[in-house]
């Protein structure tokens, strides 16, 4: 049986270790440098929306389904204050804490047979594993790459992160009707995202703040402690979103639990996700090669999709030594997917474009619309296809008919 090594235990490594190991043709070690109990009692990183594509994911690979929580089957817009629409998604989101999620497919994966390694990979470690492996794939996220991977100029066009993230796991909160992940652009400022979501100590209300940097929404720096991340959520949520404001409940508004707030500013980055260590294959999965802004929320999405794409690049590819063809070969099964969500999420960080305003506008009126808008987080490609193809063919339209 071919050796492979995962490095890393976030979606990526472990979506890719569950679709490894239900292939029944590989031996799984995962090193990482989080036990599962440290990853419970840690800190949140992310909103962790899983939308259709992805949870059908994890019912075939026989990943732990969290039955109870809510269930998200909605998109609700609101620009400046004004309510726009709420589209519905096809097949309902779910957002799991993933200090709960990861703990326990951790163990899950140990139980199916999986080897866990702990302790930080760095480069001298990667060139050992290199000669003890057939594979490793680099599933170290946002932190990583490990591996040299090349950077891709054109999927990685800005140098400074364009948000600061500010999230929080809230009690106190009225959830909105239908349930859904619920979005407010302040033109110019940022965005709120509401997303009610399940934790270890039941359900809460994820306050998400992404903030143009200098602008009136980046107000979090130095704040340290969870008491006045609350306060300052508070402040924010009372002073620019009136129509959330109105469903908080003062008395019981706090957070989760001490470690259920987090802030960091993301750099987008994409890096082509395959190269060599001492003449072995590395290959990259997650946000240690495409790593977005998480402003369409499409992170765990795009890592469990290449996880489930790198799978079958494996298993389906004619058989011969795992080499840099094998590499080419898995990147052309992700190239489009990762370009356009890329594309899409770095679209949405400067100024909406006039056709995008446009589409946004005749959602108010027409629900067809809406949901064609909610579905783009399910399939990344329809808002390529709708922001960029679409907006490309009718300027060229209208430049033909221009010039007739
Ligand atoms: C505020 C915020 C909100 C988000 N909301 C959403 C959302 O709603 N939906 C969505 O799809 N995405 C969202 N994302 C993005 C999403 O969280 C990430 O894209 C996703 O978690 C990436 O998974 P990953 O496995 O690649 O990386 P990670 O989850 O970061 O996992 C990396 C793993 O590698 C390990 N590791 C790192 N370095 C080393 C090393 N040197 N040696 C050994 N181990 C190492 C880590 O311990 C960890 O186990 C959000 C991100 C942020 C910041």
């Amino acid at each position: 049986m071919k050796r492979i090594a995962v490095l890393g235990s976030g979606t990526a490594g472990l979506h890719l270790s569950y679709a490894l190991v239900n292939s029944g043709a590989f031996q799984v070690t995962v090193y990482t440098d989080r036990t599962p109990e440290e990853v419970k009692r840690g800190r949140v990183s992310s909103t962790q929306v899983h939308f259709g594509p992805a949870r059908a994911r994890e019912a075939a690979y026989g990943m732990p389904l969290w039955e109870a929580g809510p269930e998200l089957e909605s998109i609700h817009v609101t620009v400046g204050g004004q309510k726009l629409f709420t589209g519905g998604l096809v097949h309902p989101a779910k957002s799991v804490d993933q200090r709960a999620y990861f703990f326990r497919c951790m163990k899950d994966l140990e139980a199916k047979g999986v080897s866990f390694v702990y302790g930080r990979v760095d480069e001298e470690r990667l060139q050992e594993l290199a000669r003890a492996y057939d594979l490793i794939v680099d599933c170290s996220g946002k932190r990583g790459p490990i591996a040299p991977f090349p950077q891709i100029g054109e999927l990685s066009p800005v140098t400074t992160p364009q948000r600061k993230c500010s999230a929080g796991y809230f009690h106190g909160v009225v959830p909105l009707e239908p349930a859904g992940v619920s979005i407010t652009i302040l033109p110019g400022a940022g965005e709120l995202f509401e997303i009610p979501a399940l934790t270890a100590l039941g359900p809460v209300t994820i306050l998400f703040i992404e903030s143009v940097p200098g602008g009136p929404l980046d107000v979090f720096g130095g704040i340290k402690d969870p008491e006045s991340f609350r306060d300052r959520m508070r402040a924010v949520v009372d002073r620019h979103f009136p129509a959330v404001a109105a469903r908080v409940d003062g008395e019981h508004f706090g957070l989760c639990d001490e470690r259920g707030f987090v802030q960091i500013a993301v750099q987008p980055a994409v890096h082509r996700p395959y190269c060599t260590v001492g003449g072995t294959l590395v290959l990259g999965c997650g946000d240690s090669v495409v790593l977005n802004d998480p402003i369409t929320g499409q992170g765990c999405n795009t890592a469990s999709y290449c996880a489930e794409q790198l799978v079958r690049t494996l298993t389906e590819e004619p058989v011969g030594p795992w080499d840099e063809r094998t590499g080419e070969a898995y990147w052309k099964r992700i190239r489009d997917y990762v370009t356009e969500v890329t594309q899409w999420s770095n679209a949405m960080m400067g100024p909406l474009p006039d056709h995008a305003v446009g589409r946004l506008m005749a959602a108010a009126a027409d629900p067809a619309a809406a949901d064609r808008i909610a579905g783009w987080f399910a399939d990344p490609a329809t808002a390529y296809e709708d922001l960029f193809r679409s907006a490309a063919g009718t300027k060229e339209q209208a430049e033909r008919q221009g010039g007739l």
